[in-house]
């Protein structure tokens, strides 16, 4: 008998490895490594030992140095402190931003925010498959633009865009360049020492780390600088201060190292239940594909059946966890905006799915979820 109820919301958050998860718990009690890093006595030592470990661990999962990696509470964070602090300190040099319609809330809010304070900001639309076109990405491009910002993959429809490409671009062009890499570390490959990336955000739960953290990536050669969002002790070379949460650094780093050294054989698995999946469920005519699965990563299949509201789809099978649209749009029921910028119709996109796939799904899951799915159309 199956185990109920299914996972199938890995894009949402992830369930911490239970090797990630012991690790973590030996930082938290008296018996060992629980002193503040910032200590110079032993205790604290330990614990910075911890961190700067873990440091190099998230840095060698995308060939950056540990020295460009700020810790953070989260991809907002990093999203904001990316946006803000680079908006705050660049502002002389211009005042202009280029992003995507398709990004992340905590990235829009952040333009939206900077708009009110006098920058300019060009939201791009992507195509009908949900890549950005770049001589469009190019003509945007002002003498007074500072930063681009553009997801790696899409958290709703895992289309992957062309960040070494438009890192061609930006560098020649003296703009900064920020990826939201939160969907995209520990499924496919990153590596900052071929890209021309000044800043890169991660989070710890979508990779089989804890809630509440995530890093930043700033560039250390060129230089890249932003100005800090939380003032205090001056931790993390003045970007982020506050006492550093030695478990879940720990954590974040334990779990980018199992992504490390898994991640070709993971993807490789949930590639062939995705295309299980499908050739399964692709013969039903009313249930329509929304990403290529050409341009995008095997995790995450967003679909649409034709004449139903995904909410009806959701309500009718609780025994399995998938999700309309994201879970980041916590304000409300609003088709998904994403969507939308491909050029899906309101009813289009109020009747998609995203079911999303990671470490622990398996084929019995998949055929589960197929015969429920096809119940249901
Ligand atoms: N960016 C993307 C693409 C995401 O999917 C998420 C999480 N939904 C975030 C940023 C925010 O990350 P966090 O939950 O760590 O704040």
């Amino acid at each position: 008998m199956i185990k109920l109820p299914i996972y199938f919301d890995y894009a949402a958050t992830t369930p911490v490895d239970s090797r990630v998860a012991e690790k973590m718990s030996r930082y938290l009690t008296q018996d060992v490594d629980f002193g503040n890093a910032a200590s110079s006595h032993v205790f604290g030592q330990n614990a910075k030992r911890a961190v700067d470990d873990a440091r190099g661990k998230v840095a060698n999962l995308i060939s950056a140095e540990p020295r460009e990696i700020v810790w953070t509470s989260g991809a907002t964070e990093s999203n904001n402190l990316a946006l803000r602090g680079v908006a705050s300190l660049y502002q002389r040099k211009g005042t202009h931003i280029v992003t995507v319609k398709t990004e992340h809330p905590s990235v829009i809010e952040c333009c939206q925010q900077l708009e009110k304070e006098g920058f300019s900001v060009t939201y791009l639309s992507p195509e009908k498959n949900g890549l950005l076109d770049l001589d469009k990405f190019q003509q945007a491009l002002r003498p007074d633009t500072i930063l681009a910002s553009i997801m790696h993959v899409n958290n709703e429809t895992g289309i992957i865009q062309d960040i070494a490409a438009i890192a061609n671009i930006t560098s020649s062009r003296g703009i900064l360049f920020h990826v939201d890499a939160v969907q995209s570390a520990g499924k496919i490959p990153i590596d900052l020492g071929d890209m021309s990336i000044d800043l890169m955000s991660f989070s710890a739960h979508k990779v089989y780390g804890p809630k509440g953290m995530g890093a930043l990536y700033v560039r250390a050669k060129p230089r890249v600088r932003v100005a800090p969002l939380i003032l205090g002790g001056g931790q993390e070379m003045g970007m982020r201060s506050g006492t550093l949460p030695t478990h879940q650094i720990v954590g974040m780093g334990e779990a980018f190292a199992i992504a490390k050294s898994e991640m070709t054989d993971e993807t490789s698995n949930i590639k062939k239940l995705r295309d299980h999946l499908w050739q399964r469920i692709s013969s039903a005519q009313s249930l329509l594909l929304n990403n290529d699965f050409k341009f995008s990563v095997p995790h995450i299949i967003n679909l649409r059946i034709k004449g139903i509201k995904a909410e009806k789809i959701i309500e009718s099978m609780p025994e399995i966890a998938i999700s309309a649209g994201s879970a980041c749009q916590s304000k409300g029921i609003e088709p998904s905006y994403v969507l939308r910028a491909m050029g899906l119709s309101h009813e289009e996109a109020e009747g998609s799915i995203r079911i999303s796939l990671g470490r622990f799904s398996t084929k019995e899951q998949v055929d589960y979820l197929v015969d429920r799915l096809i119940k249901a159309n």
